[in-house]
């Protein structure tokens, strides 16, 4: 039978259906996963203060702070992220994110506290001691901003879960990320790509199985400074907010992935992300643009398998 719950953490709402023999397991199982997932966050939240994350970002410079080794291993994937994508990933951009106000109400920085609060942020400014799988800040702004990659984390710890109880089938959805395990109703699960620019309207169509696919955009989140939109995803190359160009959505196995990806092809611009997918087709990139009021898509090769054909007017790359 399909059994489905939904609750409300890391500041959204993540809804877990599962096929299970009994009620009772099913409720079980997605307990379980509701508990992996605040675990997650407990590393994680930096929206908290007593959270693994929160401890190193307010840490004094100079002093090593011991992590738990499943966080320390998922920061230094992070930083070899971070460097295959040419720093378009980078979760060590807290000092920008300060200097936008992004958290807050927004605001324009001069051009000096630009290149101030470049000089305090990226994973740079982060010593990594592998033996104590200790962090060290190097620069007293320096925070680590888990945004980009937290609720990727976060479904993959609940995919955890899930297995463990001997879930087959389940379909997850975290603020629009989702995680489809085994097969739906059909084969698989048809899942919508929303507009880039109207996230409500669904542009395309996707089916997934045993894969999570994560969309990123500026128009998902933004503040408005002295009249100008700022997007939530900055260019750490940069310090500028990126424009509001379209979405990209990746499609992976590894949700964490799916999660980061998703938002270093955004930074990246349509091009250069569909340059770098083309020779990285173990991920499915989805790239959407709205050019004079009409929805134009292209993909890499990794994609092809997962597009449901009705809704395929444009073009693969
Ligand atoms: P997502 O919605 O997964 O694309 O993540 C966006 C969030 O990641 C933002 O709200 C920030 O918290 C953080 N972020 C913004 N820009 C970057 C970047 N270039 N690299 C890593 N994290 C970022
Ligand atoms: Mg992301």
């Amino acid at each position: 039978m399909w059994v489905e719950r939904e609750v409300f953490v890391m500041g959204t709402t993540l809804r877990i259906g599962v096929r299970a023999p009994s009620r009772a397991e099913g409720v079980g199982a997605i307990q379980e996963a509701f508990h992996a997932v605040r675990r997650a966050d407990s590393l994680l939240s930096t929206w908290r203060e007593d959270s693994e994350i929160a401890r190193l970002n307010r840490a004094p410079v100079g002093r090593p702070v011991a992590l738990p080794l499943e966080l320390y291993r998922l920061l230094r994937d992070l930083e070899r992220w971070s460097r295959e994508t040419g720093g378009a990933f980078d979760p060590g951009i807290g000092a920008l994110v300060d200097a936008w106000d992004l958290r807050g109400r927004g605001r324009i920085p001069s051009r000096i506290e630009l290149a101030e609060a470049r000089s305090r942020a990226g994973m740079a400014r982060f010593a990594f001691a592998d033996r104590s799988h200790s962090v060290t800040k190097r620069h007293e702004d320096a925070w680590i901003d888990t945004g980009a990659f937290g609720k990727g984390a976060a479904l993959g710890a609940a995919r955890t879960a899930l297995q463990r109880r001997g879930i087959e089938s389940a379909f997850l959805n975290f603020g629009g990320q989702v995680l489809a395990l085994g097969a739906g109703r059909g084969a698989e699960w048809v899942v919508p790509v929303a507009h880039p620019a109207r996230r409500d309207q669904p542009a395309m169509r996707i089916r997934l199985r045993d894969r999570s696919a994560s969309t990123s955009s500026q128009s998902e989140r933004y503040v408005e400074p002295e009249g100008r939109r700022l997007g939530h995803i900055l260019d750490p190359r940069t310090g500028e907010p990126v424009p509001a160009w379209g979405s990209v959505t990746v499609v992976a196995e590894d949700p964490t992935l799916a999660d980061i990806l998703s938002t270093a092809l955004l930074v990246l611009g349509p091009e250069a992300a569909l340059v770098w997918a083309r020779p990285h087709d173990d991920v499915g990139v989805l790239v959407l643009e709205e050019l004079e009021g009409r929805v134009v898509a292209r993909w890499n090769h990794g994609l092809s398998p997962f597009l449901v054909s009705d809704s395929t007017h444009n073009r693969g790359g």
